[in-house]
């Protein structure tokens, strides 16, 4: 495209909509036409905040515009992203792609056959701890990941899966190159009507595993993620935006990236003792919200692959839905046993 910045418009300017309106105008390749949101309330404070035009009508936003950012609740994601693929508009779509499968998928070909971008806003991937660890081998046999948060009734419509697990399933498959074979999942709905904590247990064909646990009834926050592999341990702190790696390593042999490296100890004894080095990994300056809106109107402007597409969102989503379907027989179970119990 011979062109140097990219029409976009937003719509759904709620919680998340109003970072994307605040994110696009700092990216100089993008601009922002206005937005379209059904809440006259939420039009009138974004207008008056960023002196911005409120569409009255999607068809009038999709009108003067090369590309559009979905940020409006999840049951509507495919209905505005079809619309917008119709009138052959690259689409930036937030977490999770869509409601179903199938409707992710259609948005897939819709795309495909029009050659569209359609990138799904996987934020994590574009997390500072986790673009510091870029060129570093990473290749876990064991996954251990928590992402707990305090209550807010902002995401409950869905289960903690959808909203949260998601993040982690996402960065999970795309660290671990095989495909899933088995779940093991339990999931306990306490507040809202679905699931708020979740744990799972996700086998993959070449033997690797990922323990992931995701709760929105936590007193304290925590989003870390940890990977096993031979000779090294990484540990990644999503709410820091630190990554630190533990290896066996050869003193000698100067740590890869990393702003911080300290041979810190020694496993064993004598000629056969091994050098521990410990490594940490941090960026600063990024805003991932902003990276990954940039990648994405980029990736207009240079005809390149979306740095997360449609297949992409529709995998993480394909895995959710299992975990969700593994939990539900899983509490079948558990309700049968009391119900026998209890001689009912
Ligand atoms: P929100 O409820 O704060 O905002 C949604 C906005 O969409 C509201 O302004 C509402 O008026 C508007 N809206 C509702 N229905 C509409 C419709 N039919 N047409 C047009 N506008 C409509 O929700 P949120 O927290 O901003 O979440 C929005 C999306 O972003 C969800 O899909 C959510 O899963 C996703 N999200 C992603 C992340 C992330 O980390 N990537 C974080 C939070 C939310």
């Amino acid at each position: 495209m011979n062109q140097e910045k990219v029409n976009i418009g937003v719509i759904g300017v709620g919680h998340l909509g109003r970072w994307h309106v605040q994110q696009l105008k700092n990216i100089p390749q993008a601009n922002l036409v206005g937005f379209y949101d059904t809440s006259q309330e939420r039009c009138q404070a974004i207008q008056n905040e960023f002196n911005l035009p409120a569409f009255k009508e999607i068809n009038q936003l999709l009108n003067n515009c090369q590309a559009v950012s979905i940020v409006t609740p999840t049951t509507t994601h495919f209905e505005y992203a079809q619309l917008a693929l119709e009138q052959k508009k690259h689409v930036f779509i937030e977490k999770p792609i869509t409601e179903t499968v199938e409707q992710g998928e259609k948005l897939v070909s819709m795309a495909d056959k029009s050659h569209l971008k359609l990138q799904v806003g996987h934020i994590e991937r574009f997390n500072p701890a986790i673009l510091a660890l870029e060129g570093r081998d990473i290749n876990p046999l064991f996954i251990e990941s928590h992402r707990l948060s305090t209550f807010n009734p902002r995401g409950t419509d869905v289960a903690v899966v959808l909203d949260l697990m998601i993040h982690d399933i996402d960065l999970i498959l795309s660290f671990i190159p095989s495909p899933v074979k088995t779940i093991d999942a339990s999931g306990v709905s306490i507040i809202s009507s679905s699931e708020d904590i979740a744990n799972c247990r996700i086998n993959f064909e070449n033997g690797a595993v990922a323990n992931v646990t995701a709760s929105r009834i936590s007193n304290r926050k925590m989003r870390k993620m940890r990977f096993f592999q031979p000779n090294a341990y990484i540990s990644v702190d999503f709410l820091e935006g630190v990554s630190e790696v533990y290896e066996l390593a050869d003193p000698q042999i100067p740590a890869k990236g990393g702003n911080m490296a300290i041979s810190f100890g020694k496993l064993g004894e004598g000629k056969n003792s091994k050098e521990i080095r410990y490594t940490r990994f941090e960026k600063k300056d990024i805003n991932p919200l902003q990276y990954e809106l940039s990648l994405f109107v980029n990736s207009i402007l240079n005809d390149t692959a979306p740095a997360v597409d449609g297949r992409q969102g529709v995998r993480a989503l394909q895995v959710a839905n299992a975990i969700l379907k593994n939990i539900e027989e899983h509490a079948q179970v558990v309700q049968n046993f009391w119900g026998l119990q209890s001689g009912s």
